[in-house]
C-alpha cells in the first residue's frame, strides 16, 4: 500500500525527535550522545596522543582512527559482536567524513581515536555515529574548520523523505528501497560523505541533496546547542 503519511506521523521533510548531549563518557577527552528517534549513538574521543605502532606515524600530520560498532542488543535480532565487513566500511566512511574538517597537520605524529557505539539501531546509525563523533571531537577541544552533520534521505513512493527509519528503509515501492546517507559541512555546505543504496532519478537525487542540506542545518543548530551545555531530548519536549 502506498504511503499516504509516514508511519510515525512525520512530514516528509521532518527529522525524528533528536537527542543530543556532550560529556557522556567522563574518562574520554571528549564525548557525545546523539539520537534520532530509536537510533542512538555514543561517541568517545581519545587524543591527540602518540601513535603506536611507531611505523604508522606521519611526521607532518596526525591521523584520525574511527571504530564503529553496534551493541549486540541494539537490533531486534542479536548482532554478532566484533568487527564485520559492514562495521569496517562504516568506520572508514566515518573517518573520511571527519578527516576533511579537522586540521590534522596541527597534530603531527599523533592519532585521534574515535570510538562509536550504536546503543540502539533503527536505521541511520552511520549518520547518528558521525553526528555524535563530530560533537565529541569539538567537545574534546580539537580545532575543527567547521562542524559536520549527517542524515539519511530516502525515497518513498517517489517522494523524498528525511531521516528514514528501518521500516521506511525496507519499504518496497516497486523500484526497491532507496537510502542516501549524506554528511554536510556547516559553513561551506560541502558534502564529505555520500552513499546511495537503491535507485533514484536525477531530479529526485537533486531534491534529496536539498532535503539533506535543510536537515543538516537543523541538526547543526542542535549540535551547537548541545556543545554549549544544553541537554536536548525532543522526545520529552513532545510529551509536554
Ligand atoms: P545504517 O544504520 O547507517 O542505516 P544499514 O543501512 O547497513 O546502515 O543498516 C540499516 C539498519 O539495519 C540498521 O540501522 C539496523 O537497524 C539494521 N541492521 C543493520 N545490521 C544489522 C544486524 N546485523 N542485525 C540486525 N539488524 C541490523
Amino acid at each position: 500500500m502506498p504511503y499516504e503519511k509516514r508511519a510515525d506521523g512525520r512530514e516528509m521533510n521532518e527529522l525524528r525527535p533528536i537527542q543530543a548531549k556532550v560529556g557522556v563518557v567522563p574518562n574520554a577527552d571528549g564525548s557525545a550522545l546523539f539520537g534520532a528517534g530509536k537510533t542512538i549513538a555514543i561517541a568517545a574521543v581519545y587524543g591527540p596522543k602518540p601513535l603506536h605502532p611507531a611505523h604508522m606515524k606521519k611526521a607532518d600530520t596526525g591521523i584520525i582512527r574511527c571504530e564503529y560498532n553496534m551493541l549486540p542488543f541494539s537490533v531486534t535480532e542479536r548482532a554478532r559482536p566484533g568487527p564485520s565487513r559492514r562495521s569496517k566500511e562504516i568506520s572508514m566512511i566515518t573517518e573520511n567524513a571527519l578527516a576533511g574538517v579537522i586540521d590534522l597537520k596541527r597534530f603531527p605524529g599523533t592519532v585521534i581515536d574515535v570510538q562509536i557505539m550504536i546503543v540502539q539501531a533503527d536505521a541511520g546509525t552511520r549518520c547518528a555515529g558521525i553526528n555524535a563523533a563530530a560533537m565529541a571531537l569539538a567537545h574534546a577541544g580539537i580545532v575543527m574548520k567547521e562542524m559536520i552533520s549527517s542524515v539519511a534521505i530516502g525515497k518513498i513512493d517517489d517522494k523524498i523523505a528525511t531521516d528514514i527509519t528501518k521500516e521506511e528503509e525496507d519499504y518496497h515501492d516497486g523500484e526497491g528501497p532507496t537510502d542516501i546517507p549524506f554528511t554536510i559541512t556547516s559553513n561551506s555546505k560541502e558534502i564529505t560523505h555520500l552513499q546511495l543504496d537503491g535507485y533514484i532519478q536525477t531530479h529526485r537525487f537533486k531534491e534529496s541533496i536539498e532535503a539533506a542540506k535543510i536537515a543538516c542545518e537543523k541538526l547543526n543548530e542542535i549540535q551547537i546547542r548541545a556543545l554549549k551545555g544544553e541537554e536536548i531530548d525532543e522526545n520529552k519536549e513532545k510529551e509536554k
